[in-house]
């Protein structure tokens, strides 16, 4: 399908030219989609493996644009790129911090943020961090922010002091997608997480390469002191099969998809009956 225009300095691509001109396009649309009340959380519950309990739940982004839902895997890149994600990161942490400062359910229920490397790393993230906790008034201890294991392939001193920050106020810090990028281990020795979020691919595959993988992410949580979440949990079989081998807190389409603030309420309400 590639048409190529011979004859002139250098060739045109037709296909990168309007993918160019798309992703252009988008990042205008994306521009005003804060003020446009575009965007949206989701929240999708995290289950204690012991008591069933709810325990925390992730907050998932949602960009509501025209009649398009259009996925956080294709616009949270597109913003990182395009220099707007600490905008956008800074509406989720607050949206997150007030939702969650509002919640009454019976447990203390925390909120899990993500957070982009692009925002861990910017000079202001721990001056937003305790402006977001003072106006919204939710407790730090009920905050915990996700950072995806890749990071730390990134300026990895200023990640950690970044993480010591974050801990020294009271906020709890995950590793996601655990296992998936290339940390080694003597990275994880100088980080100090509280939790450590099992990748799906592992609690999906039931074969033996992931068993061994999700076995020695269990030893690495239990030596550094950190909880365990495996999420993806789509079947009873895969519940058992994670809590068997240990995981503290479970999570995916089994126990909820994620949902709107409303309907969870909703949600737990009736679990409770
Ligand atoms: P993630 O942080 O690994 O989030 C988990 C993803 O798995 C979510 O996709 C969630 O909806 C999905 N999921 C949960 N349970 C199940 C299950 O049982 N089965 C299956 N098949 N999927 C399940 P989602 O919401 O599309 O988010 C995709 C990614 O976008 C997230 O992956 C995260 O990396 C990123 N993201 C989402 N919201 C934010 C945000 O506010 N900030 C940043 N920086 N990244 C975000
Ligand atoms: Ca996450
Ligand atoms: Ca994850
Ligand atoms: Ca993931």
């Amino acid at each position: 399908q590639k048409r190529v225009q011979r004859g002139s300095v250098g060739v045109f691509n037709e296909d990168i030219y309007l993918a160019l001109r798309n992703e252009q396009l988008m990042c205008e649309h994306l521009r005003s989609a804060i003020s446009n009340g575009e965007l949206f959380l989701v929240y999708q519950p995290i289950i204690n493996a012991q008591s069933g309990a709810l325990y925390a739940v992730e907050a998932l982004l949602r960009w509501q644009h025209e009649d398009t839902l259009i996925p956080p895997d294709v616009f949270i890149p597109l913003a990182e790129r395009t220099g707007q994600m600490q905008d956008i990161g800074t509406w989720v942490l607050h949206r997150a911090c007030i939702d969650a400062a509002q919640w009454q359910f019976a447990e203390n229920v925390s909120v899990s943020v993500n957070v982009s490397v692009i925002q861990l790393l910017d000079d202001s993230f721990i001056e937003t961090l305790e402006r977001v906790l003072s106006s919204s008034g939710l407790a730090p201890e009920h905050l915990h922010l996700e950072i995806t294991e890749s990071v730390f392939a990134r300026n990895k001193e200023k990640v950690v002091a970044q993480i010591n920050a974050i801990k020294r106020h009271g906020v709890s810090v995950s590793i996601d997608d655990f296992g998936t990028g290339y940390s080694s281990l003597s990275q994880l020795q100088s980080l100090q997480c509280d939790y450590i979020k099992i990748d799906r691919s592992f609690v999906q595959n039931p074969e033996e390469g992931s068993d061994t993988i999700i076995r020695a992410t269990m030893l690495i949580a239990q030596e550094f002191h950190c909880r365990t979440i495996a999420e993806g949990i789509e079947t009873e079989a895969q519940a058992t099969r994670l809590t068997d081998m240990g995981a503290d807190l479970l999570q995916g389409y089994l126990y909820a998809k994620p949902l709107t603030n409303e309907h969870l309420l909703r949600w737990y309400n009736n679990t409770q009956q």
